[in-house]
């Protein structure tokens, strides 16, 4: 996923809740981005900065808290985290076979709203 399409779903996202609760200017946005998507923060941060002019999010601050990609290798059994987009084997052994977890997410956590 690219920074400007994650910063677009957050506004979508930031939007629908607007809708729900009858609210109309977002004064906050905390979000949770998962390094699998491939979001570095300054980008998305400039991103958003950009793509919430004329939008209710316009004075919006964005909060950012990413979070790894969560493993387990296969080979050797130990728990691994990265923060880069992709795994190619596991950090302990090298072994090529482990399952992922996590880091895929783009959660919104806490929005402040009037
Ligand atoms: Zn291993």
């Amino acid at each position: 996923m690219h920074e400007a399409s994650i910063a677009q779903g957050i506004i979508d996202i930031a939007q629908e809740h607007l809708r729900r609760w009858g609210l109309r200017e977002v004064k906050s946005i905390s979000v949770r981005v998962g390094a699998a998507t491939g979001g570095v923060v300054e980008a998305l941060r400039f991103a958003f900065d950009a793509m919430k002019l004329d939008t209710p999010l316009e004075g919006a601050e964005l909060v950012v808290e990413r979070v790894p990609l969560q493993g387990q290798c296969l080979e050797c059994g130990r728990p691994f985290e990265c923060w880069e987009q992709f795994v190619l084997a596991c950090p302990h052994c090298r072994s090529p076979r482990f399952r992922l977890r996590g880091g895929r997410e783009l959660d919104v956590l806490q929005m402040e709203a009037e």
